[in-house]
């Protein structure tokens, strides 16, 4: 019962942000773009099926990748470095598939989490980045999204194109977004022997979190793009990430990303917030 009713209100959600958005059809598409990736798989989660067709219409893409994206997993399996080595080696594989070469790809190689304290240098080198390509849209992960990587990669960006001598169009897209209640059934933030209230609480919490942002950014503009015809090649780049989409080692510790909240990544549009 209670998974009808998420149901229902995640499909009327989702058909509220579609109803909401410009489509952004093939002329629209033929701007050249870099998206700011904080680990190795955002992009193609959040972005894969926008790259994949500017890509069929030869537009030319870049991806930054801000962290080395070390942190994902600990294992006793794992030499020192090995994956950082495999993360970067899947994040080519997965570009390859989605039509974005390797020299079109930068590694900045930061550790995770510790982004702030490179600031000074990743402004600059993103400065540098952005004058030499000049594109025309800059992708970078969206406002509410909860992570402190993806929140400082949006906050350095920012700082760059604010001294940069032209405006870019600036999308955001959402991946942490997706973690709030109605699009998954939230894992209980509390315990069970924290008492009931504290548990509702957090649970309305995370309800409250989402209901307000629909409600607050139900006029903001938001661009979508069919991406329906393609879900398979994002699907075939996503898998790339054999590091996140599968138990490596046959570790039972071995996190993998969350099938349900897959789904959200591949429905008919992929959804971006214009930032203003
Ligand atoms: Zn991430």
């Amino acid at each position: 019962m209670k998974n009808i009713a998420r149901n229902i209100i995640k499909s009327f959600m989702r058909l509220g942000y579609y109803w909401l958005s410009f489509e952004l059809t093939d002329q629209f598409l033929k701007q050249s773009c870099i998206v700011f990736s904080p680990h190795q798989d955002d992009e193609t989660l959040g972005c894969g099926g926008t790259i994949i067709k500017k890509r069929q219409l030869s537009v030319p893409v870049k991806i930054v990748f801000m962290t080395d994206g070390g942190g994902s997993h600990q294992s006793p399996n794992l030499k020192s470095g090995e994956l950082v080595r495999m993360r970067e080696a899947e994040a080519i594989e997965a570009a390859q598939v989605m039509g974005v070469k390797k020299e079109d790809l930068y590694f900045l190689r930061c550790r995770e989490k510790e982004l702030s304290r490179y600031q000074g240098w990743l402004k600059n080198r993103i400065i540098k980045i952005i004058e030499d390509f000049q594109p025309e849209e800059i992708f970078i992960p969206y406002a509410k999204d909860s992570h402190i990587d993806h929140i400082v990669t949006r906050d350095i960006v920012l700082n760059a194109i604010n001294e940069l001598d032209y405006t870019p169009k600036i999308c955001e897209y959402p991946i942490w977004y997706w973690t709030y209640w109605p699009w998954i059934t939230p894992k209980p933030l509390a315990p069970a022997s924290s008492g009931i209230l504290i548990r509702w609480k957090t649970r309305l919490k995370r309800v409250l979190i989402t209901l307000s942002d629909f409600i607050s950014t139900r006029y903001a503009p938001r661009y979508k793009v069919k991406v329906e015809d393609i879900l398979n090649i994002k699907w075939e780049a996503l898998n790339k990430y054999r590091s996140q989409m599968t138990r490596l080692f046959d570790d039972p510790a071995w996190a993998v990303l969350d099938r349900k909240w897959l789904k959200n990544f591949f429905s008919k549009y992929e959804v971006f917030f214009a930032k203003q």
